[in-house]
């Protein structure tokens, strides 16, 4: 673990073990969490001898590319094993600023419009990998403000580490961000959703949707085999009912697979009288997945069928397609030796291909793209 997967008493703990005073260990979480300084030799009132000691942070940026807006940025993360990571940052002109987070390299749920999920899994991320995401971000003239864990990988599949990070980023010597602000998305890993309603916390649950009917959502996520629909709404009702808070529905629109008027009636009617939000998304256009976006008019008329049967609907705007945002996207570039956008340089590695999809789905849609985040 690096130093800003630590928290307080584990650096005062660590200091104490090499004979320094335990305010040593509040300096160095002061200067990670507070100060987001993560290069032990820029922390001037340590000692030099302690600076020496102290593991500097595990990722190298491989690659930042900023929208043309100037609204979204993108970084691509090396790790220390080599396994690529990203992480996003979108800004509002009001001052809010999210930042998405990965927990894992790759994804081992294998949802077929998702870049990330084609590549399968490497590892998961320890907390201080997590946190030094948002660090990287984070500067006292424009503080981090929001959350969310809509990265590369399934938060609840890493849960410990997930968790860690969350409690790490809301210490109130550390970025001090409010649980409120914070959002976990999932594919629906159901007994860890139930797990995370009972940890006091006041975060908020996104649940990767998709569709309504089972083997559609099969078809679209694995994940759904194992824990179907049912139980996925069930642990999402549980969740909204300890926590009092929203859950939120995240609905990618994929043209001729899941936008149809009577697929946004069964959503409707699957949802009515539960305390939740839709998310729809138009699927962020990418070359690699066979899937793409509905045009705007399905768009639009799909989130009116949603509110006219009652139900809190919103298209979300896909931020940073020029720089292709979408989780995945990024790294598939580099490591496709793709040009990038920007004018920015060439990648090396293998190609990596992305597998179709189940017969099932392909019989309803031949094409397509990549994923929003
Ligand atoms: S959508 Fe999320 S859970 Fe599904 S494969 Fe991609 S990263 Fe994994």
């Amino acid at each position: 673990m690096t130093l800003a997967g630590l928290f307080l008493e584990e650096l005062e703990a660590l200091v104490a073990e090499w004979g320094e005073p335990a305010y040593r260990g509040r300096q160095i979480f002061d200067w990670v969490h507070h100060q987001g300084v993560l290069d032990p030799s820029e922390m001037t009132n340590l000692p030099v001898s302690l600076r020496q000691r102290l593991e500097p942070m595990r990722s190298t940026e491989v690659r930042r590319l900023s929208s043309a807006d100037g609204l979204t940025t993108k970084l691509l993360f090396r790790l220390h094993d080599g396994q690529e990571i990203e992480a996003v940052e979108m800004n509002t002109r009001t001052g809010r600023k999210t930042v998405c987070v990965s927990t894992q390299a790759g994804c081992a749920m294998g949802c077929v419009f998702c870049v990330t999920g084609q590549f399968g899994f490497a590892r998961n991320l320890d907390a201080g990998e997590v946190v030094e995401q948002v660090l990287r971000f984070n500067s006292a003239e424009r503080p981090v403000t929001n959350i969310v864990f809509m990265g590369m990988g399934e938060p609840l599949a890493n849960y410990d580490q997930t968790l860690r990070a969350i409690r790490l980023m809301t210490h109130p010597r550390g970025m001090r961000l409010g649980a409120r602000r914070i959002t976990v998305s999932t594919s629906g890993v159901v007994p860890a959703m139930r797990r995370l309603a009972a940890e006091g916390l006041q975060v908020g649950l996104a649940v990767s949707l998709h569709s309504p009917h089972d083997q559609l959502r099969s078809d679209l996520m694995p994940i759904n085999r194992r824990w179907p629909i049912a139980e996925v709404v069930g642990a999402a009702d549980h969740y909204a009912d300890v926590t009092g808070r929203r859950v939120s529905y995240e609905y990618t629109l994929m043209a001729g697979v899941n936008d149809s008027d009577e697929l946004a009636d069964d959503l409707a009617a699957l949802l009515r009288g539960r305390l939740c939000h839709v998310n729809l998304i138009p699927l962020n256009p990418n070359e690699d997945v066979s899937l793409h976006a509905p045009s705007t008019d399905r768009a639009l008329a799909f989130e009116a069928r949603l509110r006219q049967a009652g139900i809190s609907a919103t298209i979300r705007v896909n931020r940073g397609r020029d720089i292709q945002a979408a989780c995945g996207q990024l790294r598939l570039a580099e490591k496709k030796g793709r040009p990038l956008p920007l004018g920015e340089g060439r990648g090396e590695g293998r190609s990596s291909a992305v597998t179709a999809p189940s017969p099932a789905l392909r019989a309803t849609s031949p094409t397509g793209r990549g994923v929003a985040v």
